[in-house]
């Protein structure tokens, strides 16, 4: 692979902004240097911008180096990144396989990047064949998400593999779910694949959706590129610290909780099986359900008077009827689970 040729010309070339605390490097005790007030406090000093105690913290976890790791504002900052640096609006284009993720769509809308979709095939998986047709000179990064959100399955491996064997551009693996399935996900083959991206998440397994972070798991030399792009304290120091509290301490409550919403899921789609109203529960590796129903609308609409917000997935290709159901705790399923049984 020539990252050269698949980077946008301006982005190869661009001098990042270099921060007051880009370019100190030592020991001082009096910080004169970023027009910071001496009067403000805890939160007065302007983030790590590399945020490196956290790095260091991810990279024990997952035994990846620090440089092969970035972090953003929640995942979608990874997603509107990669779209940036590796696509000339109007000229290039993303790979997309709906049904997925919605936000690889709109990053590339906002980008003005053109989009190629590829439905899956009817099991979710990659249809190979059209894939490989459908990719041409102008497709620079092409995304996968496994478990695939809404549809809840892995991509087999092999699939994967061979994607990033043939694959000319830059393969961006969502792993946002990877904690809940049975497959340990991709990030130590980085070695193997200078062409990978894994995206993984503090907002899922870890419990953290509101303190926004999210990972990218790449090349060094990738991971450069990301943080010459980024605006330099794009993660706060109240997010930084509470991830560090969080993977020091909270590591193994972490662990428990995804034990049980996995035991959770398992038992809620039991049940729901057994509702006449339930046509098919899709087998999941993820914290949710894709559930195609008889009245789906009414099905909705029923457990939004009862107060229960779900996902309607019924305008999603290939998910006809279906609705989508976050496994929550075991009081909240059991709500659905009653609301659903007085509807029949
Ligand atoms: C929830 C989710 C994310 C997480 O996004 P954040 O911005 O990190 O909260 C990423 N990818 C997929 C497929 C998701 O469903």
């Amino acid at each position: 692979m020539n990252l050269e040729n698949l980077v946008r010309p301006n982005i190869w070339k661009l001098k990042p902004y270099s921060s007051a605390r880009h370019e100190f490097d030592g020991r001082a005790d009096v910080f004169l240097d970023a027009n910071e007030n001496p009067y403000g406090g805890a939160f007065s000093r302007y983030p790590d911008p590399l945020q490196r105690a956290v790095k260091q913290e991810i990279a024990k976890i997952k035994n990846v180096p620090p440089e092969c790791i970035f972090l953003g504002n929640g995942s979608d900052e990874a997603i509107d990144l990669v779209v940036r640096i590796f696509c000339d609006p109007r000229k290039d284009k993303i790979l997309i396989q709906p049904p997925t993720y919605g936000m690889y769509k709109v990053g590339a809308d906002v980008a003005d990047v053109g989009i190629q979709e590829v439905l899956l095939k009817d099991d979710f998986s990659i249809d190979m064949s059209s894939l490989k047709s459908s990719v041409d000179q102008t497709v620079k990064v092409l995304f996968l998400c496994s478990p695939n959100n809404p549809t809840g399955n892995l991509l087999p491996r092999q699939q994967i593999r061979e994607i990033l064997e043939w694959f000319g551009g830059i393969v961006v693996l969502d792993e946002a779910y990877i904690d809940f399935a049975n497959d340990p996900g991709w990030i130590s083959q980085l070695d193997d694949y200078p062409n990978l991206i894994v995206l993984q998440t503090f907002s899922k397994a870890w419990g953290l959706a509101g303190i926004r972070l999210g990972l990218a798991f790449a090349a060094p030399e990738v991971i450069a590129l990301f943080n010459k792009v980024k605006p330099p304290y794009n993660v706060n120091s109240l997010t930084q610290e509470k991830v560090l509290t969080a993977m020091q301490n909270q590591r193994e409550v972490m662990i428990q909780h995804v034990s049980e919403i996995r035991l959770e899921r398992e038992k809620l789609a039991v049940a729901l099986k057994l509702n006449p109203l339930v046509v098919r529960v899709y087998p999941s590796q993820a914290n949710f359900l894709l559930i195609q129903f008889e009245r789906p609308r009414e099905v909705f609409n029923t457990l939004k008077a009862r107060g229960v917000i779900i996902r309607d997935r019924t305008q999603t290709p290939l998910c006809e009827d279906c609705l989508r159901i976050t496994v929550g705790n075991p009081k909240e399923n059991q709500l659905v689970l009653n609301v659903l049984n007085q509807m029949r």
